[in-house]
């Protein structure tokens, strides 16, 4: 038998989750059935989406998130001792998957690691994996980077961000990026992006006019709020802007989510094109998205960088530290 711990959320997260909405249950587990396999979590993922969803799961719930994990036991001749598999069974130590997914939710079906050879399987959770598609289709597909173009980006030195610009500079765009302390704005343009800057301490607008005097062609958003109305407001002609995420607000209360400038003249006036997405939609091609970030990874054109905690008992720290924007690159927790 083997005891299993997991975080489960027992209160509906208000502001700033707080660690008493979460109890952490240990289980032991059942025997193997057909179909199923034992694992043990090697890296855990903390990610915004994890504060976002919340609303929309009644508690109590097992905190969902990508985990890389090594299979202990199997009974699926697909699966054996020792693969790497990649799920969506989120803060726990142990668990029994079912290798069908057991449902027709697309974030159930685990997967195998891809061979990563001499790269950390802690990718699996970061640029090779679901941040790492999300900034592979996200920019190419909406954006549409063309050579000579000016791309910004915003929450830039985090996982999805840190990603989106770095294949921009691939693509032979000009890159401007946006972070919340100096420490990141310096290793982003210590990776090339053309220029960084502190939306924290910066006149947001001076400073976009300053770096993108002809304007900006694309726009990848991963913050929502007023500091993308103010780039939207300097986009050329035919821009695009890819919305990722909102995370300046998932923190607040749904109620009374912050306004921000009306965006209807700048698109109407420059013929803008902006548009949403949801990572699954290409859930069939992130394998295509894996093998061609592995390829720019080991040729050295794209550096992934992580933000390691380490423990079970930590994951909730590296949350909530991310929420914060403790992160430079991609959080995850070292089991
Ligand atoms: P991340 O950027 O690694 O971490 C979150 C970062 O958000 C923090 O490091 C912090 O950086 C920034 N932040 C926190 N509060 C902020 C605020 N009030 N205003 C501006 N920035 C703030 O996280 P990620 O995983 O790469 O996710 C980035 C965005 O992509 C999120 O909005 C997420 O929901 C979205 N996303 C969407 C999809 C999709 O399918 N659409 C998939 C994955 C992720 P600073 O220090 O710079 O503030």
């Amino acid at each position: 038998m083997v005891k299993a711990r997991r975080y489960v959320v027992k209160k509906q997260f208000s502001g700033l989750p707080k660690r008493d909405d979460f109890e952490i249950v240990e289980q032991e587990l059942p025997p193997l059935k057909n179909g199923e396999i034992l694992v043990k979590a090697e890296w855990v993922s903390v990610d915004p989406y994890q504060r976002a969803y919340n609303s929309r799961y009644p508690v109590p719930y097992n905190q969902f998130s990508f985990q890389v994990a090594v299979v202990k036991d199997s009974k699926d001749p697909q699966y054996p001792i020792g693969t790497r598999v990649v799920s969506h069974k989120g803060w726990c130590d142990y668990c029994i998957i079912d290798t069908t997914g057991g449902s027709l939710n697309p974030t159930d079906k685990p997967y195998k690691l891809p061979p990563l050879n001499n790269l950390s399987p802690s990718l699996g959770v970061g640029a090779v994996g679901m941040p790492g598609a999300t900034a592979y289709f996200g920019l190419l597909e909406l954006c549409k980077p063309k050579a000579g173009e000016t791309l910004v980006v915003t929450g830039a030195a985090g996982a999805v961000g840190s990603l989106v610009g770095q294949i921009g500079k691939i693509k032979g765009c000009k890159v401007i990026g946006f972070a919340g302390d100096d420490a990141k704005v310096k290793w982003l343009e210590e990776i090339g992006f053309d220029k960084a800057i502190n939306y924290k301490t910066a006149d947001i607008s001076a400073a976009l006019q300053k770096a993108a005097p002809k304007g900006v062609d694309m726009y990848f958003d991963n913050v929502g709020g007023e500091i993308s109305s103010l780039i939207i407001n300097q986009m050329r002609e035919f821009g695009r802007v890819a919305v990722c995420g909102s995370i300046s607000s998932y923190n607040e209360d749904p109620n009374k989510t912050p306004k921000a400038t009306i965006l209807q003249p700048a698109l109407v006036f420059k013929q803008l094109k902006i548009e949403g997405f949801l990572v699954w939609r290409w859930i069939d091609r992130w394998p295509e998205a894996f093998a061609q970030i592995i390829k720019w990874i080991n040729s050295g054109e794209l550096k992934p960088r992580e933000h390691v905690t380490e423990g079970f008992d930590k994951i909730y720290d590296a949350f909530v530290g991310m929420l914060n924007g403790e992160n430079v690159g991609k959080a995850v927790v070292k089991m």
